[in-house]
């Protein structure tokens, strides 16, 4: 029996990096990603544009080979795993054909597949029964998505990748998105998805993946990547304050930014920097702020992370 199998390992990536090359440079998209992600796990992958997401994602599905390192999915190769109907994904676009039905699509997918879950069972769980005889470039955004899906859903995937599934969705649609897709984890399926919004990592994922830059910045459970966040922004008036008295503030991570006479902390133990500042320092003025998730994202994917070209 294979053991990646019995040990319920979904998704295996090790050492993956991916390069394109582009003119005389090397766009380094992908930077060394160790990654596991077990059965029935449903993972956020989170970042800012050009993080690097869709390109790990093209790989979990066999679209493009790694530069270097290994993927392995439900204990195969991604090809193989995509071959056998085991894996299947809802991309941002194309994939439809605009002059055929949402019903007649589904039915024509369907038919490419040895074995496939009912046809009306499928309309019905993604809620496409009342569109089934829109063309499909009638349908907005939205409905494309949805299709997307419920032609994801066909092979009865053990391992479905979204990438950015809700896209162009309003909050009505992405709120029926995520119920739909709430069930089918239920039903045991592994799901990843990529996704800008903190807020759908946050209510929907179990964990959240941020990558930044091609790199993997955190790794944790919700609540763990809110206790991230959960760091307090300290700042003060304190107009001569210099680099190394900064340097030395209790309880202070880092100097989030310096304006004017102010500084800003971000800072682990908020009562320490606080008292720090007032008996040690000319500092004045406290304000104390928690820090936000956003506050937590920006600072763990912040810009000087985008990726890197070598000639
Ligand atoms: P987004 O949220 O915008 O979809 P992303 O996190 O999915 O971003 P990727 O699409 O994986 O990011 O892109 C990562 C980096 O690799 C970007 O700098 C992108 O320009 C670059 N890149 C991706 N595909 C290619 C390609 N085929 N050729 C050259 N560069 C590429």
């Amino acid at each position: 029996m294979n053991t990646e199998r019995s040990s319920g390992t979904a998704l295996q990536l090790t050492g993956v990096t991916k390069s394109f090359r582009v003119g005389t440079e090397t766009v380094r998209a992908v930077r060394g990603i160790d990654l596991s992600i077990q059965r029935g796990e449903i993972v956020a992958l989170l970042g800012a544009n050009g993080a690097g997401k869709t390109t790990t994602l093209d790989m979990v599905l066999g679209l493009t080979p790694p530069t270097s390192g290994e993927v392995r999915v439900l204990g195969d190769t991604a090809e193989h795993a995509v071959a056998g109907g085991r894996i299947s994904a809802v991309l941002q676009t194309g994939g439809l054909l605009r002059d055929l039905k949402v019903g007649e699509t589904v039915k024509l997918i369907a038919s490419t597949y040895r074995h496939h879950l009912d046809v009306d069972e499928v309309m019905r769980r993604t809620g496409l029964e009342r569109l089934a005889n829109r063309m499909v470039s009638k349908c907005s955004g939205g409905e494309q998505q949805r299709l997307r899906f419920a032609l994801s859903l066909l092979s009865e995937p053990e391992l479905l990748i979204l990438d950015e599934p809700t896209a162009g969705m309003d909050v009505n649609a992405r709120r029926e998105f995520w119920g739909t897709m709430r069930k089918e984890a239920l039903e045991g399926r592994t799901i990843i998805f990529a996704t800008h919004y903190l807020q759908e990592a946050d209510e929907f994922a179990q964990r959240i993946v941020m990558m930044a830059g091609g790199e993997i910045v955190a790794d944790g459970s919700v609540s763990e990547i809110r206790a991230l966040a959960g760091r307090k922004h300290v700042s003060a008036r304190w107009a001569d304050a210099r680099d190394e008295e900064l340097a030395r503030v209790a309880g202070a991570e880092r100097v989030l930014r310096r304006t004017g006479e102010r500084v800003t902390f971000e800072s682990g133990d908020a009562d320490a920097t606080a008292r720090y500042l007032l008996t040690e320092t000319t500092a004045s003025d406290l304000e104390i702020v928690a820090a936000s998730l956003d506050d937590a994202f920006s600072a763990l994917t912040s810009t000087d992370r985008t990726p890197a070209t070598t000639k």
